[in-house]
């Protein structure tokens, strides 16, 4: 497919470079869904006369406030909150919060404007959005956490709502910090308003699956691709970045399907384990000790090696599947990766591939899972949670796990169709724009002006 941009789509580029200046990962993200919509506008001139593009890049609303708490030693602290609601045309604003001292607004941005596109491709009935803060958790006590989601809670809440706003975990936000927000919620609103937030506790309702969901729905979607080729993950070595939520269950799932995972990493080191992760061990190291992965190295004896700083991806593997964060996987990694014949990478999560190293993937032929495909088992997951909310139910793993299923499957689908019916078979990157993309649009198109 052409990467360059028409005319048309350059002018649309250069103008978000201008009106966002120096938000580098949300222009980066929206370079790569314009490079991929060519095809659309010159068939479609209805989307470029009612300037969807312009529209789409723009949120509906961004929100950025204060959020000062006091910690253990008595002192008093302040970060700063965001959340940008990006598009409503297919539902709430749907989208995790992320508390990392990274984030800023256009990281924020990036990651809700993928959202858009990733909830469309759910067939679910959400729209676009995130948050979060540069609040960092580590090394922050169980009380110091609380205090901190308390205060942001008490700004957020009035944004928020089952049918306005849906919040939802992200790194630095897990099970601990949906249920503080949660209380928070419940206590300003005088509400037990449960479709308010997903991820929360299965006593108080969550779903069954929403905490393995993002993780095995990125290996369900790495199935479906090998499938196309006639592969499957049997007996695959497998590596999987980070080891937080995502990781763990992505781990998990690949062993289900009968892949030895041999690595997994942190924002230290890696770790291989050439007989494979243990997974229990993995679980108690991060969920419950909620510690190092040098400390599952220490806790592993002589089975693993533990390798300080470097690349996880200088590991020899036929599936590569990045779920750290943005950007952990460039042009040098993805080229080191084709070398020890790599045949499919996937991602867990959002962006974690470099605009170059999506071009040496494509260009060797690699069959590469983009996130807003690969990882939206977790909202769409969170969409089920939503829906069992609405109807006060609670289904049963099973039940859960297979909707997901299908769910994986059905994007799958669309991705892998779109990108045959625009002449580039294989192309999950281009399957994924333009299919998440026509749904938005098309809402959008129908609802007016707005
Ligand atoms: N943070 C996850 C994502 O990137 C899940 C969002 C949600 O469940 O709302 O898609």
């Amino acid at each position: 497919r052409p990467t360059e941009l028409s005319p048309a789509l350059d002018a649309v580029y250069r103008d978000a470079l201008l009106r966002n200046p120096g938000e580098t990962e949300f222009h980066q993200a929206v370079l790569e869904v314009l490079e991929t919509l060519g095809p659309v506008f010159a068939e479609r001139a209805e989307l470029a006369d009612a300037r969807i593009l312009e529209r789409v890049l723009e949120p509906e609303r961004q929100v950025m406030f204060r959020v000062p708490w006091t910690d253990d030693t008595g002192a008093v602290q302040v970060n700063r909150g965001f959340r940008v609601e990006f598009n409503s045309a297919l539902g709430p604003f749907k989208g995790g919060l992320r508390f990392h001292p990274s984030v800023n607004l256009g990281i924020i941005k990036f990651l809700g404007f993928e959202q858009v596109f990733k909830n469309a491709l759910t067939g679910l009935s959400i729209g676009g959005g995130k948050g979060g803060s540069d609040f960092d958790p580590k090394g922050r006590s169980d009380a110091e956490v609380m205090r901190f989601c308390q205060s942001f809670m008490t700004e957020l809440h009035r944004h928020l709502g089952e049918h306005t706003d849906v919040p939802a975990g992200d790194i630095g936000v897990g099970g601990r910090e949906i249920g503080f927000l949660f209380g928070q919620y419940r206590r300003i609103t005088n509400r037990w308003e449960a479709g308010v937030l997903t991820g929360k506790g299965l006593g108080w309702g969550g779903s069954q699956a929403r905490t393995e969901a993002t993780g095995y729905g990125n290996v369900l979607f790495t199935a479906e691709m090998l499938k196309t080729r006639g592969e499957d993950l049997d007996g695959r070595q497998v590596v999987v970045s980070g080891s937080g939520n995502v990781a763990i269950y992505s781990v998990e799932k690949a062993q289900q399907l009968g892949a030895n995972v041999v690595a997994v990493s942190d924002s230290a080191g890696y770790v291989v384990d050439d007989k494979g992760i243990d997974l229990a061990l993995l679980q108690q190291v991060k969920e419950v000790d909620r510690g190092r992965i040098s400390d599952y190295a220490d806790r592993r004896g002589s089975a693993a090696r533990y390798i300080e700083g470097g690349s996880v991806w200088d590991v020899p593997c036929d599936v590569a599947l990045p779920s750290a964060t943005q950007n952990e996987l460039d042009g040098d990694a993805a080229r080191t990766l084709v070398r020890n014949g790599v045949i499919a990478v996937s991602e867990g999560a959002n962006m974690p591939t470099t605009h170059e190293g999506i071009e040496v993937l494509r260009e060797a032929g690699v069959a590469f899972g983009p996130g807003k495909a690969a990882n939206a088992g977790g909202v769409a997951t969170s969409g089920l949670e939503m829906a069992q909310n609405a109807a006060r139910e609670s289904w049963t793993f099973a039940r859960a796990e297979d909707r997901l299923t299908e769910i994986m499957q059905d994007i799958h689908t669309a991705c892998f169709e779109t990108a045959e019916r625009y002449g580039a078979p294989g192309d999950y990157v281009l399957g994924a724009n333009i299919s998440g993309f026509e749904r938005v649009a098309d809402a959008m198109l129908a609802q007016g002006v707005i």
